[in-house]
């Protein structure tokens, strides 16, 4: 993957750089700028260079039509406040706003464009469309920097086409995503452990196909963990299961016994009558759920058993909560499974966009851990395996 030294000296040059800013606001108001700030380190690389910094940035689905609620204006002002700098806004993504903007720029001096799906052809699937988009970004700059990790496995105008066009390298937060991502995936350290979780295995199942190739162990646990449960013959109550996927899943636990990976379920769970914040809940093993009753979190007996695992690895790779961690009685299972990683000194990687908020929401220090990604759906097709569109036109 070509990275910016690539790029050579980057003094008066206006340079297109591609980020992810699609925080969560409520009210107009940024509820998360974790993602402005994963940017920080590319921007100030650029801006300490000289260059003329050009960002390019989505917020939303505003399905190319131009709407006030999807404005980067909120956006605009936090990252100036971040980087200690003025950022101008542009009030279009490429018309005469954004030309005006970018020929008045100077040196370190930075713009941001509006919404590029303000512009219905940045995620067509007419390539014509976005390429057209993409020649008229690429008249903006001398050179593009892709470092929106989110949109990386997304083959749009602003990702993908735009780097055919200019010379083109990856930014700092994508280089840190891809070899971290790739160290927890391809020639881990070992033992290599895998923990998966989260509300469906349907969502998983490349996941699980190619980690469980790769795994010494793998630990199952979250809402997917009861079509496991079911595939072994247990009952699961009004747990989350998805009868269909049981065969496959059958499969799984065959293929893990054929390879000799360590594949464990969870031996209990928290059980309680509804899907309720302050549903009472119980503990019980998990060949005994009763009927009534759904699993909404791995067990301490599960949890120390994963927690033990983890202590064992030298590499191990997140995804998916232990359980309904956004209620406070079901967080248990992933608060230890979190806690495990970040007192082991492995090499720790926590994927998916609702894991990432659960380490935050638990208060755990996000430095405790080696990465934790900002890409939900980037992060699980490298968990996956999959060549990713905006990675593969930063190689060839
Ligand atoms: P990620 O975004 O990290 O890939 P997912 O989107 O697959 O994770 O799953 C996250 C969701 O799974 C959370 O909202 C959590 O509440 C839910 N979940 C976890 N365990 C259970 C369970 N036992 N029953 C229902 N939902 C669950
Ligand atoms: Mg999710």
């Amino acid at each position: 993957m070509r990275t910016i030294d690539t790029l050579g000296d980057l003094r008066g040059k206006r340079v297109l750089v591609r980020s992810d800013f699609n925080v969560p606001l409520k009210d107009g108001v940024i509820t998360d700028d974790g993602r402005i700030k994963a940017a920080l380190p590319t921007l100030t690389r650029l801006v300490e260079a000289g260059a003329k910094v050009v960002i390019l940035a989505h917020l939303g689905r505003p399905k190319g039509e131009v709407k006030p609620e999807f404005s980067l204006a909120p956006v605009a002002k936090r990252l100036g406040e971040l980087i200690d700098a003025p950022v101008t806004l542009a009030s279009d993504v490429v018309g005469d706003s954004a030309q005006a903007v970018v020929a008045s720029l100077g040196e370190g001096e930075i713009a941001l464009l509006e919404n590029v799906r303000y512009d219905a052809r940045e995620n067509s699937k007419d390539d014509a469309a976005r390429a057209e988009l993409a020649a008229e970004y690429a008249k903006l700059a001398d050179v593009f920097v892709s470092d929106g990790f989110g949109v990386v496995h997304r083959k749009q105008a602003s990702v993908y086409d735009v780097a055919k066009l200019l010379p083109s390298a990856a930014g700092e937060l994508v280089v840190k995503e891809i070899e971290s991502l790739r160290r927890a995936t391809d020639n881990p350290e070992r033992p290599y452990g895998v923990v998966l979780g989260g509300s469906k295995v349907s969502d998983k199942l490349g996941v699980i196909k190619n980690l469980l190739e790769k795994a010494d162990f793998l630990l199952i646990g979250g809402g997917m963990a009861y079509t496991f449960l079911a595939a072994q013959g247990y009952s699961v109550g009004t747990s989350l299961l998805e009868k269909d996927q049981i065969d496959t899943v059958k499969g799984y636990i065959e293929t893990a016994a054929a390879k000799g990976v360590d594949l464990v379920l969870p031996v209990d769970t928290v059980v309680a009558l509804e899907f309720k914040a302050d549903a009472p809940a119980s503990v019980v093993d998990a060949d005994a759920i009763p009927d009534d009753q759904m699993g909404l979190d791995i067990g301490p007996k599960t949890a120390k058993l994963f927690a033990d695992k983890i202590a064992s690895a030298k590499t191990v790779a997140w995804n998916g909560p232990m359980g309904v961690f956004e209620m406070e009685a079901f967080a248990a299972g992933t608060k230890a499974v979190a806690q495990a990683l970040s007192e082991s000194s492995c090499f720790s990687v926590i994927g998916g966009g609702d894991s990432a908020a659960a380490v935050r929401q638990l208060g755990f220090d996000e430095s405790t851990f080696s990465h934790i990604s900002t890409g939900g759906g980037a992060s699980l097709e490298l968990l996956e395996g999959k060549t990713l569109p905006g990675i593969a036109v930063l190689e060839d």
